[in-house]
Formats: structure tokens, sequence, C-alpha cells
């Protein structure tokens, strides 16, 4: 490619809105342009990248023994209501209507789609195993779109299904898409980490992500240091804390006009913080024991609440839903704010350290009281306890071997067991070995193909632009020409460079635009292309061309064989 040919839409300025460097730096590269809100046209450099991780995905996945469909995007909606998924998946998935008035969806993910088709094409067991997937673009209604193709609304996934006769089989083939995603991600050039995570919409028994290691990463993951404990903080662990010491202090109410949080509380009475109790009001699952309509969760002042962890409770609505200010009046008689387990009216279940405290401070249930010195099993009744909460920085890894950090992770892909929710749902089966009709058991795996083009800008840029890793960037190679009208040698010598490096079949482009040598090497580190030779006319005398690449600080002088060596 000659870049005075091609389409190459550099910007000086980017829109404030580009929190992210890789945001800004699509943006200013011009591999992409905003449509309108999380919908972006890629431009022709940044489909160049795409393709190549596209590229490296395909090969990856039909060397795994999966097979490409192509499905269609847009999605009859009875599919979806076969599922139950139609209603439950809540507004990110786009309803439309035809001419018809027929409903329809944009696929935000395609299990439904996949599942159908088997249930038309497979009845017998000699057909499985079977793994279908589709490189498409997928549509979610993301309520905050941002950070560019990181979080659209439109973006493509890499997603794949597989059918199976019994779990171990699905247990054999979730482990060799594992593999294929590490080769993946490996191939590609970053630096990644695989986490137990929560199977979320998708659903299933067991699911794992693959997060790129990143500081503006949306994940929190969980990662421990001594062991190889990694999980994304949605599920991550924690332990029991020991036994609870015995009740030391009286219970008596102190005025507290207008704290109402622990933080505020705590500072107020000149006590540590996880020396308090907070009790979260949320809906009670329907059917729940009691047919209460509220369930209190009680957390140490210092903790979190992990609302995937409390939705899984058998006592807990899901998804997580806190009780209204009017709920909360109703059932306590007071606001929120001053609430805590002692006279509570409603079960209440606590995390595990919230259990294990004494002597703790927690709201009076009335308005402008908190209560000091109060006690489980005497003052409250002994709770049902659960891990409720977020780990912190710190915690006991799970397993028993060391501590655990928190790091920020980009979700660049997941894999799940689903098992045989959706085969179910939708009434799939084929006749096994003995003639009998049994329902397959499945699994599932995505990979944010355009998601995973702005994580490794995250990991892999500087002050001067992107530094791309060589098997996804633009052009492997830049030739650079330094004044070219000035000496017909110069441009003759790039011409030939340029010829013979791509009949070596190596991606190179001819920066034949004609800049200053300031403006075209910075355009050239700009969009990151990892190695660069200069052709000028000093060189050229000195029979040497100048090479550096774009890690490098310095340039380094390398003859033409040198060059080909360096570059084969
Ligand atoms: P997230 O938690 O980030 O919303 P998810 O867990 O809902 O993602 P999956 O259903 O697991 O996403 O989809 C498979 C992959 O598709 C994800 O691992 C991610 O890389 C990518 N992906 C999901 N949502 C988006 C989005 N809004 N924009 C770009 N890529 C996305
Ligand atoms: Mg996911």
């Amino acid at each position: 490619m000659r870049l005075s040919r091609f389409h190459l839409a550099t910007l000086k300025e980017v829109p404030a809105d580009a929190e992210i460097a890789s945001h800004r730096l699509m943006l200013r590269t011009g591999m992409i342009r905003k449509l309108a809100a999380g919908i972006y046209t890629w431009l022709p450099l940044g489909l160049r990248v795409l393709r190549k991780v596209e590229a490296i995905v395909r090969e990856e996945m039909n060397r795994a023994g999966a097979q490409e469909v192509l499905a269609s995007m847009v999605v009859p909606a009875e599919l979806w209501q076969e599922s139950g998924r139609y209603n439950k998946y809540g507004p990110e998935l786009l309803r439309l209507k035809d001419r018809h008035q027929r409903d329809f969806v944009l696929g935000p993910t395609h299990e439904e789609v996949v599942t159908d088709l088997v249930r038309r094409d497979i009845k017998s067991y000699r057909q499985l195993p079977l793994n279908l997937y589709q490189i498409q673009t997928k549509f979610r209604d993301e309520i905050r779109p941002r950070f560019g193709v990181m979080r659209g609304r439109e973006f493509l996934m890499k997603d794949s299904y597989s059918f199976h006769l019994d779990d171990a089989d699905l247990e054999r083939e979730y482990q060799n898409m594992r593999a294929t995603y590490s080769r993946i991600f490996q191939r590609i050039g970053v630096d990644f980490r695989i986490v137990r995570a929560d199977t979320g919409a998708i659903g299933g028994d067991r699911s794992e992500e693959f997060q790129v290691l990143a500081q503006s990463g949306e994940d929190q993951l969980a990662v421990s240091d001594s062991s190889d404990y990694a999980a994304n903080i949605e599920v991550a662990e924690t332990r029991p804390t020991g036994t609870r010491a015995a009740a030391n202090s009286t219970l008596e109410k102190v005025a507290t006009p207008t704290q109402k949080t622990c933080e505020e509380v705590a500072a107020l009475l000149e006590i540590p913080l996880d020396t308090t109790l907070k009790l979260i009001v949320v809906r009670a699952r329907e059917g729940a024991p009691g047919d209460r309509k509220l369930v209190g969760l009680a957390l140490r002042g210092d903790h979190t609440l992990n609302a995937v962890k409390a939705a899984k409770h058998p006592r807990v609505a899901a998804p997580l839903t806190l009780a209204t200010e009017e709920e909360i009046r109703a059932v306590f008689g007071t606001e929120p704010g001053f609430l805590g387990p002692v006279g509570a009216n409603v079960p209440v279940v606590a995390d595990h350290a919230a259990a294990a405290l004494a002597d703790f401070v927690c709201g009076a249930n009335e308005a402008g009281f908190h209560l000091t010195g109060a006690n489980w099993g005497r003052d409250a009744a002994d709770p049902e306890t659960a891990d409720l909460r977020n780990v912190v920085e710190g915690d006991p890894s799970p397993g028993g071997k060391g501590k655990l950090r928190l790091v920020r992770g980009i979700e660049v892909g997941q894999i799940f067991q689903n098992g045989p929710l959706y085969t179910k749902a939708l009434g799939v089966t084929v006749l096994d070995e003995g003639g009998r009709e049994i329902t397959p058991t499945a699994g599932c795996y995505g990979i944010g193909v355009t998601r995973t083009v702005g994580a490794v800008i995250e990991q892999c840029h500087d002050d001067a632009g992107i530094i791309w890793p060589e098997a996804i960037a633009p052009w492997r190679v830049a030739i650079c020409m330094i004044n070219p009208k000035n000496d017909a040698t110069v441009s003759a010598a790039a011409e030939s460079l340029y010829a013979d490096l791509g009949a070596k079949g190596i991606d190179v482009v001819l920066d034949d635009r004609g800049l200053r040598p300031g403006a075209m090497f910075a355009d050239i580190e700009l969009i990151g292309i990892p190695h660069r030779i200069v052709v000028s006319e000093r060189g050229l005398k000195a029979g040497t061309f100048e090479y550096r690449a774009r890690r490098d600080t310095e340039s380094r002088q390398l003859s033409r064989e040198e060059v080909f060596e360096l570059l084969g």
C-alpha cells in the first residue's frame, strides 16, 4: 500500500468525551468514526486491524474443529419468547416490528438461533458433538455506551455454541475452547488472565472470562498473590471469619441527628468503621420462606454488598432490587439511614464478617438514632449467614493460600457451560445409541472482536501513539522516504525495497506522501507500525537504511540484507 493513495484520516483534536487512551487513539489515528452513541464506522486503517484479529480467531476456531456459520442479526421474537428471555432480558434487547407488525429483536447473543438450528437439523447421536461459530454483528442497547468500541451498542462478536450427548463431552469441549482462546489471545499478543465468572444473562453452571489486564478496565478482578486463584469480583468468594467475641457492652441509644451512613456515624462517634453494621433492605424472592416482601442484608460498615452473590441467595429476589423508601417506611416505620437488625421486622441475612461482629454500632430503626454495644443473639436474633460482600484487597485467598490483590481488567471473552438450559427450553431432542430420546447438553463461547482491538491499544501505547503487536498491526513495516523530490535515487531505492519486501509476503506500507520527516515520523508512530525503515540520500551514500522498531528509542543503520534478515 502507498500511503499517498490510502485514506488515512488522522485527527489533530479528539472529542472531550473520549476518556480512555484506546478511544482517543482510535479516533486520532482515524481507525473509527462515530455515527451515533455506541455506533461506529470502521475506516480503512481500523478495518485492517479488525480483519487481522478476525483472521486469527477464525483460524484458531477452525483448527479447534468448530464450523463457521452466519446467522441473521434480525431474529424472530418467538424464539426469544420460547426461551423465556424475551421478557427477562430488559431494555438492552432492541425490539422491532416488520411491516406486517411481526415482532423481531436484534440479536445481542445467539443461543436461541443456533439452538433452533440444531433442533431442526440434528436428530441422531451420530451428529454430535457439534460446535458452530460465527463472527457476526451483535446489538445491545447498552444504557451507557462508552470508551468507543469497548462498550458499543453495535459490536462484532465471535460466538460459538457446542452440543453434546453428556456432560463429560461438554467438559472436554469447554477445555478445548479454553485452550483455543488462550492461543488466540497469545497470538494477538496481549497479556490476559483467565478468571472465574458469573453466568449472568446467558445462564448456566460454569463460566470463565478472559480478561486483558488494564487500569482502564471496567471489571475488578481478585487475584491470589500465591496461588492461581483468579476471579471476577462478582464471584470472588470470601471465607467465613473466625468465631465471634463475647458481648461486652450494654446496648445504648445515641443521637445521630443527620448521620445516615456508617462513615458519618463512625466519624461522629470516633470509632473504627469496621465496628459499624449496615442493613441493606431489598426485595425478597417470591415464595421465599415466610413469604415476606422484604429482607435485610447485614454488612460490616467498611464492606460493600455484592449484587451478584446477593441475588443468588434463596431469600433474595433476582435481579437484586433495593426496597423503595415507601416500602421501608411501611415495614420499619422509619426512613433509610437509621436501619438495623435490632427489632427489625424483616428476616435478616448477615454476611459472614457482619455476623462475626460483637458490640457493634447500627441503626436504631428510629430516625435520628443509632445503637452502640449491639450484639447478635442478645439484642437481635442470631442471623442466617452467607457470603454477601465484595472481597477487599488483602482478604485471605479462597483455597487457603495467600492473599487477594485487586486488579482491573477488560473482558474480551467468556466461556460457559450452559448445560441443557436452552436445549430444554426449546425442546431439542436426539436419539441416543439405544434409540432413546435425550436432551443434548450445551456450551457457549464468546469473544468481543471489536472490543479486543480497543483492549490491545489500552495495553500497547505510549505518548506518541499506538504500539501494535506485529500480528495485528495495520502494516508490519513502514518505509519512509526523505526528500524524494531532491534525489531520484531515494525514491528509486524506496520503491525497490517496497517491491521486494512485498514480494516476500511482508505486509509493508510506503510513505510516499512527501511530508517533512518530523510530520511523517509522527504519523507512523501514532498509527503504531512495528518497524520503520527510513530511506535517505545520506543513508544511500553509506549503503544503509535507518531502522527503528516502534518500541526502541534508538535507530540503527542496516544494510539491505540485514533488513531482509530482520523482517523475513
Ligand atoms: P459486559 O459484562 O462487558 O457487558 P457481557 O459479559 O455481557 O459483557 P458476553 O455476553 O459475555 O458479554 O459477550 C461476549 C463478549 O462480547 C464479551 O466478553 C465482550 O468481549 C463482548 N461484548 C459484550 N458487550 C459488549 C459491548 N457492549 N461492546 C463491545 N463488546 C462487547
Ligand atoms: Mg461476559
